[in-house]
């Protein structure tokens, strides 16, 4: 059985073709299915809560269909589903979430809410309708990071609303198939752009992942569907080597006395993809398509002794990989999940890795955030509460009016991602830092006052400048000075989100304390001008100084960058200044597009390219370097006119969320006149003669032309690159192809940017 994307649209259409009476009978058996989910958890009365949001929901929806022709409130319900059976909610979330597009739909209310089910469901489903249209194609960027705010706030608040929020997500991609082209993009784009980072970060592995890989399926479908396949035709040899590996510690675990699971997993197709792509190999050369897990009945006391003692066991059989040893059982996680990961020897010399973990770690590490609520009931543990901070830190950082919001939104969305260090204070107190963090990250960390006093650090009582990187295990002890001002260099040595924003806002403070001088000195000339510093004569001057605000011009006054002799050219009329007149002032250059930007660009846009391109000028993205075949498609830029990227280009996804109404569908024509720069990566064995080779393909028997090549070559293999001129995809795989049947050959492919590291 072949994977292809048909099969899901199939779906619907049986859902379509059902009658009126059918269509009452699934939503019933849903809604069955929901409250057998549920059922261990609901309480006296609950039912009928739970009855009654039905009944409001599928009332408010009741003449609204989705796009797939299906009954609108099989979405709702399929919410709910997903709340309760794949991230462990409970009744109060699952009202919210059949209720979740009520408010925005229908003329309810928020009061309705109110008095139907209490504030707490209220005030959730004020979350969610808030965040409903979060990454709003029409939205500028400041608006856009206004809205991540937003979400970040209500998650802050109540985190209910994201995870009821992603359920939302999720059910919306696993659905996508029934969407149109330039919408399937775009929602696409936010997922991988904003849902899947935070699904991450709040520790939903299962849900991180099938949100990645829904989002490469719709954006990539030949690639999603190529692993897929891969994937399915080796499974049988996969499945005989699990075998093979886990015999031995199957027995062994038994003979220990061990309750337990075993089982080998294949990794998300997104993730094989970024191997590919990062690692340059092709599918067959990934070596680890699948990790191990043991999952063990373990008492809570015994759990971290029970887990080692299997790690042990295991290296009987397998040699590890000292560097590969990944130890979150003693130290959790930022997002609460714990295991111990090692990377062994299987047989035939193949790297395996073997994730171990006991059941109660196995649910947080499916289920997140909501299951470690669940079990926080037990026994209290020193780490558990780090989600708690983290959200309380989001709180703190959020409600600060001095946060730039779009500098955060950007620290913040690296924060998400990145690894973590763990560090003590001098008294033994632990802090998780991201990787990288320096010993000024730790001192904002622990107090922004000690930030912006610190001169330096001790680490494991050594002394340490304030850019020194921190590591695992170091203990930090912050030296500060009373006299010590944060400078504009500080910003290039710190990474955490946190002591970027107090820089900045320290660095503001003082520039304007400097100002205040500036503005002093201007306000005296003006007097002996006779006009006063009104807000016209500001900007006037402001205008004319080419800065961007009056501040701006104050400071520059302060510190000497504008020479104030030059208001002498400038005339009086009562107490307003007029600027002198300049002379053969170039007129602003007209980027080619702009007619395209008065125009507001709808997503049904059509730009041909090829045959059409007299009438639209467009540059290709350098990022990316697309050519006639690729999918892509165009952005309008404020200042070079239109600009065609392909959908694959790494900075698609940014550009979609972010600019969604810049964002015109193109396609190309065919047109044999334009040729388009574009480069191949090759690799062989270095046999002599083989450049020859290469460029005869190129010039003699393709007929192209080849812009630059470049090889090294080093132990008996070389890497080359080729740019070359072609007219479009099909003629660039062509090249391709003829390239790899070459004698000593080994890869071929596309430079996916021009400016990778
Ligand atoms: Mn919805």
């Amino acid at each position: 059985m072949r994977v292809s994307l048909q099969d899901e649209r199939r779906n619907f259409m049986d859902v379509y073709n059902l009658n009126e009476e059918e269509e009452k009978k699934l939503i019933l058996r849903e809604y069955r299915a929901l409250l057998r989910g549920l059922k261990t958890r609901i309480k006296k009365g609950d039912k009928a809560l739970i009855r009654r949001a039905f009944e409001i929901s599928a009332d408010a929806h009741k003449d609204m269909r989705r796009k797939s022709g299906e009954p609108y409130i099989l979405h709702p319900l399929a919410v709910s589903r997903i709340v309760v059976e794949e991230i462990s909610l409970g009744v109060t979330s699952v009202i919210c979430a059949l209720l979740h597009d009520v408010v925005e739909d229908t003329e309810l209310t928020l009061e309705d809410m109110q008095q139907e089910f209490g504030s707490t469901v209220a005030k959730i489903i004020d979350g969610l309708t808030k965040i409903a249209n979060v990454v709003d194609g029409n939205a500028e960027t400041s608006m856009q990071a206004e809205n991540f705010r937003k979400i970040l706030m209500a998650l802050a608040e109540d985190p209910r609303v994201i995870l009821i929020k992603l359920a939302d997500r999720l059910h919306n991609m696993r659905t996508l198939g029934s969407m149109a082209r330039d919408k399937q993009l775009k929602i696409c784009s936010e997922t991988t752009y904003i849902y899947a980072p935070l699904a991450h970060r709040l520790g939903l592995y299962e849900i991180k992942s099938e949100l990645e890989d829904l989002a490469l399926k719709y954006t990539q479908p030949e690639t999603y569907i190529s692993i897929a396949n891969g994937l399915k035709e080796t499974k049988r040899e996969r499945t005989r080597y699990i075998n093979e590996f886990i015999r031995p510690i199957k027995e062994e675990l038994t003979k220990m006395g061990f309750k337990f699971e075993i089982y080998g997993r294949p990794k998300s197709i997104n993730s094989i993809w970024n191997k590919i792509k990062t690692k340059h190999v092709t599918f067959e050369e990934v070596y680890d398509l699948f990790a191990i897990r043991i999952i063990l009945d373990s008492e809570y006391e015994k759990e971290k002794e029970d887990c080692w003692k299997v790690y042990s066991m295991i290296t009987n059989f397998y040699r590890p990989s000292p560097e590969r040893l990944r130890d979150w059982v003693s130290v959790p996680k930022g997002n609460g999940y714990e295991a111990l990961h090692t990377t062994v020897m299987g047989p035939g010399g193949r790297w395996v890795e073997v994730q171990i973990k006991t059941e109660r770690m196995n649910a947080i590490a499916e289920k997140g955030l909501a299951a470690h609520w669940k079990y926080k009931e037990g026994a209290p543990r020193p780490h558990e509460n780090k989600l708690d901070a983290w959200l309380h830190h989001l709180r703190e950082v959020l409600n600060n009016p001095d946060t730039d919001t779009l500098d955060f939104m950007q620290d913040f969305k690296l924060d998400l991602f990145t690894e973590e260090i763990y560090v003590y204070t001098p008294k033994g107190d632990m802090r998780v830092l991201p990787k990288g963090a320096t010993a000024l990250d730790f001192a904002f960390d622990i107090h922004s006052e000690l930030g912006a006093r610190c001169i330096g650090a001790k680490v494991n009582y050594k002394l340490v400048p304030l850019s020194h990187q921190l590591k695992s295990g170091d203990q930090v002890e912050v030296i500060s000075s009373g006299k010590q001002k944060p400078g504009e260099d500080w910003l290039s040595f710190v990474i955490t989100a946190k002591a970027k924003s107090r820089i900045k806002y320290y660095l503001k403070e003082q520039k304007r304390t400097v100002a205040e001088d500036g503005k002093e000195v201007l306000e005296r000339k003006l007097g002996h001008m006779g006009v006063p510093l009104n807000p016209h004569n500001a900007n006037e001057l402001m205008l004319h100084f080419k800065k961007q605000s009056a501040l701006d011009v104050y400071y520059a006054i302060a510190v000497g960058n504008i020479d104030l002799k030059e208001l002498k050219e400038f005339t009086v009329h009562g107490d307003k200044l007029v600027p002198p007149v300049k002379q053969n002032e170039p007129k602003q250059q007209e980027a080619p597009a702009d007619e395209l930007l008065k125009k507001p660009a709808k997503g049904a846009e059509l730009v041909i390219f090829g045959e059409s391109s007299d009438k639209i000028l467009y540059k290709l993205a350098q990022c990316c370097q697309p050519i006639p075949g690729d999918d892509v498609f165009g952005f309008i830029t404020a200042g070079e006119g239109l600009k065609i990227h392909r959908s694959d280009c790494p900075n698609a996804a940014r550009l979609l969320s972010h600019y969604g109404h810049r964002i015109v569908k193109t396609k190309w024509a065919k047109n044999k006149e334009i040729s388009f720069l574009s480069g191949v990566r090759i690799t062989g064995l270095d046999d002599v003669g083989v450049i020859k080779k290469i460029t005869n393909i190129i010039s003699d028997s393709l007929n192209m032309n080849m812009r630059s090549i470049s090889i090294d070559s080093h132990d008996g293999l070389f890497e080359g690159t080729i740019m070359v001129f072609v007219h479009d995809k099909e003629e660039f795989d062509h090249l391709c192809n003829q390239l790899a049947s070459l004698e000593g050959i080994i890869t071929v492919e596309r430079i996916e940017t021009t400016d990778q590291k």
